[in-house]
């Protein structure tokens, strides 16, 4: 089979993805954009399938209204082509261009330029009950609100680290699930890290309406507070939680266990690198020690790879603006690339919104920062790697007695991140066991990333590529 060639690709339909389409559309390219949902979006402007009906589809997600309408009439540009319910699952860098191998009829696609906008996906931290039903991760708490209408339980624990807790606890209250408690592992004065100005007026009204909400329904954010068990008779029933010290050690005789039957639970965000890796980009290290990678780019999001640029969630964590600040910059430079019209002063002002971010970034990371207590509220038989069910002791026996040493032997030796999600769920926290135990950083974190196919693609597509 042929592929088909396109000047540009822009893998991710998120906030940086369609910035990026924009921003190289504006410049006369034509572009193929690429995405699993069936609606563009990403995670932060999720939708429900148009076959609902609904009544007033921005009912859930306000904010999203003005940024769909956009994207609506950007799909509708004659130079754009959406490809929806496409997920590129393998990528090879030609002499020709960059090839790109996706799971829907069209098959396969050779770019001359590629933008990277494939985003992050939530960090959970484990703990004894954390594989019961009823226990999910804060942003699939939002998912199924925003993509389906439906609330994760009648009494809901919302515990947890990051920006998303108060956002998706205040959606939660509003929508009329019982929240039992929110608690965030760390400290709110981390957003502080930045200084005050740090932080951009409309997340700072965000955030204050959103506590306004919780305030509403009798709820305060608890602080250096954490779930560190869940019990139950096949679903989540009670749920422990535990006051937290500086470093996330639990704080003795702090526990306390309240009745819940939902808990959304999420530690911040690991980016999404599989694609990039496949690629040959090179990563950098996050604003913190604890931080995961991300892809490494330059001021106009260059990756230093031949015709491959990276904006969004996958350069580092930065929220849906900071996203779509990078995704035009991306836009821009790969458009200018392939011979679109791009001045020289656009470029220079998309990068600059950039440079801008810089204090709330500052801030962000802080928030985001994950201290290694949390290896203490596992038991040895608490699951690490769900798809394969490798528990604590199975890495802790791989480290202490099989010389297993960093993450990609403790996966060669315990079979962990060898499952269907390839590393997504544990690969964070396998790297975070290992720093605990060896006493040295994970410079590794992201081994479990690198593989050649990057999702499940039935049998009969990897024998036609
Ligand atoms: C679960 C979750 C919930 C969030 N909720 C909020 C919130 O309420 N408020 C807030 O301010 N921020 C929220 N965020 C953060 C916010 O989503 C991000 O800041 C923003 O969406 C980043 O934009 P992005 O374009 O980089 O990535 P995303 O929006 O994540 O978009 C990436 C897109 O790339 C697609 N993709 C990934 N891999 C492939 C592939 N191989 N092939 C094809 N497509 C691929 C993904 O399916 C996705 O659609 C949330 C993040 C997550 C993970």
């Amino acid at each position: 089979m042929s592929a088909d060639r396109v000047p540009l690709a822009v893998v991710g339909a998120g906030p940086a993805g369609l910035a990026a389409t924009a921003a190289a559309a504006a410049a006369g390219v034509p572009v193929l954009l690429l995405d699993p949902a069936a609606r563009p979006g990403g995670q932060y402007h999720r939708r429900e399938p148009r076959a609902f009906g609904a009544r007033d589809p921005h009912a859930l997600s306000p904010s999203g209204r003005d940024w769909h309408a956009r994207a609506e009439r950007l799909l509708a540009d004659p130079l754009v082509t959406h490809r929806a319910g496409a997920t590129v699952w393998a990528a090879q860098h030609r002499g020709d261009g960059v090839l790109l191998a996706t799971d829907d009829a069209a098959g396969e696609v050779v770019a001359d330029a590629v933008v990277l906008a494939t985003g992050a996906h939530e960090r959970v931290l484990p703990f004894p009950g954390w594989t019961l039903p009823g226990v999910l991760t804060v942003g699939g708490a939002q998912a199924l609100l925003k993509g389906q209408g439906v609330l994760p339980g009648r009494a809901v624990v919302v515990a947890g680290a990051g920006p998303l807790l108060l956002p998706v606890s205040a959606a939660l209250a509003r929508a009329g699930a019982g929240l039992v408690a929110v608690c965030d592992a760390g400290d709110p004065r981390r957003w502080l890290a930045g200084g005050p100005r740090g932080l951009p007026p409309a997340k700072l009204a965000e955030g204050a309406s959103a506590v306004a909400t919780l305030a509403r329904h009798g709820l305060a954010v608890r602080p250096r507070t954490a779930a560190v068990r869940a019990r139950g008779d096949g679903r989540v029933e009670e749920v422990e939680l535990a006051r937290l010290d500086a470093r996330w050690r639990v704080v003795p005789g702090s526990e306390r266990w309240v009745a819940a039957d939902a808990l959304a639970t999420s530690h911040g965000f690991v980016p999404d690198l599989g694609l990039a890796l496949a690629l040959g980009c090179r990563l950098a290290g996050g604003p913190t020690p604890s931080a995961p990678p991300a892809v490494a780019v330059d001021a106009y999001q260059a990756t230093g790879v031949a015709g491959v640029w990276a904006a969004g969630e996958v350069t580092g964590i930065g929220g849906a603006d900071v996203a779509a600040h990078e995704g035009t910059t991306a836009g821009l430079a790969a458009a200018r690339a392939v011979g679109g019209a791009v001045a020289d002063d656009a470029l220079e002002a998309a990068a600059a919104h950039r440079r801008a971010d810089r204090a709330f970034l500052t801030a962000l990371g802080a928030v985001l920062d994950v201290p290694d207590g949390w290896v203490g509220w596992m038991a040895p038989e608490t699951v690490v790697c769900r798809c394969e069910e490798v528990p604590l002791g199975r890495i802790d026996d791989a480290i202490a007695h099989r010389g297993a040493r960093d993450v990609r032997s403790v996966k060669l030796t315990t079979r962990c991140g060898m499952g269907r999600c390839q590393g997504r769920m544990c690969g964070a926290n396998v790297a975070g066991v290992v720093a605990a135990r060896t006493g040295a950083p994970a410079p590794d974190a992201a081994a479990l990333e690198r593989r050649p196919v990057l999702a499940p693609v039935p049998l009969g597509r990897l024998g036609g590529a």
